[in-house]
Formats: structure tokens, sequence, C-alpha cells
């Protein structure tokens, strides 16, 4: 017998370890300055679920963003060197921004940067691991972050997640979290990019990831997001080889997180039948 949506919505109802993950479209406006509301928002629903008992870890985009907005550049540099530099400046911005915001909810929290090389590695695998689980345990939020400032792509040296959709993936199978909770700028995954074409129908539910999906999942669609519906996909598909969910929705009004943790059919619900 084939279970129906409303018992896999009702499993994540049960969800107690929670990973959210918020791309830059949803924490700046597309003219490039902070989307003050978002955050704040963010910051009071996470203090809410802590505060009920819940587990919460945030991977955050933004960091090249935010330094954009702090350097009062108008587009992002094309050297490493210089993209790199943008990202040290922003990182900092952001958890100023993000700490300002969690204080006034009495929340701590702590940053937490990872370049792909240290999740390779067994041993730094599991400090990250044993980090976050203390984390966990005293009641502080851990931000992820890819270490932007020292991760590039070289041949015989890859530091590189890919983007923060892969990031937190890793990140909630680190850390066995019972869901992934992926905030983007647009609904769910849908039969087609509805930027592009105004009948597309979103799916409430996928169960497996199959190469017509990832066909219609299309390329990357925001200025500054370098992920794009792909790479949100292989992110599923990640969580489910692991027996692991997420669920994919709009990040822009962050309270949304609170209806999908009670079950509601927001969004696209990845997760195995
Ligand atoms: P974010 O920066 O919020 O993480 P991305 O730009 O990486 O978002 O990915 C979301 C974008 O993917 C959407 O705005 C849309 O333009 C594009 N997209 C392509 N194909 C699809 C699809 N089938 N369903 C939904 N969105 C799609």
């Amino acid at each position: 017998m084939s279970i129906t949506i409303n018992e896999h919505r009702q499993k994540i109802t049960q969800a107690k370890r929670i990973v959210i993950k918020i791309g830059t479209s949803s924490l700046l406006y597309p003219n490039g300055k902070i989307n003050l509301e978002a955050i704040d928002e963010l910051a009071f629903v996470l203090t809410d679920l802590e505060n009920q008992g819940k587990e919460v870890l945030l991977v955050s985009s933004g960091a090249i963003g935010a330094g954009l907005h702090k350097l009062q550049l108008p587009t992002r540099p094309t050297s490493i060197p210089e993209q790199q530099a943008v990202a040290a400046v922003g990182q900092a911005e952001l958890m100023n921004i993000y700490n300002q915001r969690f204080v006034t909810y009495g929340q701590n929290i702590a940053q937490v940067l990872l370049t792909r090389d240290v999740i390779e590695y067994p041993e730094s695998r599991q400090n990250v691991v044993n980090t976050l689980e203390q984390l966990l345990k005293m009641h502080i939020i851990p931000i992820v972050n890819e270490n932007d400032t020292v991760a590039v792509d070289e041949l015989d040296h890859e530091t590189k997640f890919g983007d923060n959709d892969q990031l937190s993936a890793i990140v909630a199978l680190l850390v066995k979290a019972d869901v992934l909770i992926m905030l983007s700028d647009i609904d769910g995954f849908y039969d087609a990019n509805p930027n592009k074409n105004p009948h597309a129908t979103l799916f409430r539910e996928v169960h497996e990831i199959n190469p017509q999906l990832m066909e219609v999942a299309g390329g990357s669609g925001s200025r500054f997001g370098t992920g794009g519906m792909r790479s949100k996909l292989e992110a599923a598909q990640r969580l489910m080889k692991k027996h692991q969910s997420m669920v994919l929705a709009r990040g822009k009004h962050p309270r949304i997180i609170k209806k999908i943790l009670t079950g509601e059919a927001i969004g696209t619900l990845f997760t195995e039948k």
C-alpha cells in the first residue's frame, strides 16, 4: 500500500533535528541591499524552534552579496582573489547582521566555515561532526557556510563543495538531520521553469530523481545564486540515497518554515516512497 502525501508530511512534523538552507536571493533584495525583514524573521523562527526543543542548523549563503553591498561594488569582480576578498568582508558583515538579529531573541549562534577537503578527510570530518554536535548540545545555532575565502577548484586540490545546496545536503548528512528545508526564490520544483513557462505545475512530492526530472530543472536563474534547480535536485538525491528528506520552498518569508513543520503541503517534498 502506498503512503499518501499527508503521511509523508506527517513525518516532517516529528522532525527534531532540522537543517535550513537559505539562498542569497532570500537574504538580499534584487538591488543588492540587505533584506533585514527576511533575516529578522529567520532569526525569530529559528530561535522559536530552538525554544520548542528542536535542534536547528542554518546553512547560509550571502557572503559575496553582503560584501558587494558593504564595499559598494555594483557587480561581482571577476578575479578569484578579488571575489575571495569580497567574501571575506561579506562573511563578517553577514555574521554581524545575524548576530544582531539573534541577540534580540536571546539566541546564541556560531560560525562554522567548511571546505570540501575537510569533509573528505575522515579525521577532520569527525571533528566537524563533533563540533556541530557540541554546539547543538549547548543550544547554539551553527551558521554554516563554505569558507569562500580559501576554497578554490584546482585540478590537484579541490576544496569547493560546488555550491551551498550541496553543502547543506552534506551538513544534513553529517548530523543525520530529520529534514533539510531548502529556501529558494521559487515555490518549489515545477515540471518546467515557471519563470519561462507560466503553465508550469508544482511537484508536491518527488520520490526519485531521474534524468527526465534533471532535464526540466534547467540552469541557474538568479543574479547571485550559483546553484540553480539542478543543484537542488542533486542535493535532494544525496539525501534520499541515505533515506533522508528535503523540502524545497520559497524563502522570502521564513515563517514558512513553521508551516512546513506543521505538515502543511507547502513546496516540494523530496522523500523516499
Ligand atoms: P536560490 O539562489 O534561491 O537558491 P537558484 O537561482 O539557485 O535559487 O534556483 C532557483 C531558480 O531555478 C528559479 O528561480 C528558476 O528560475 C530556476 N528553475 C529552473 N528550472 C526550474 C524548475 N523546473 N522549477 C523551479 N525552478 C526552476
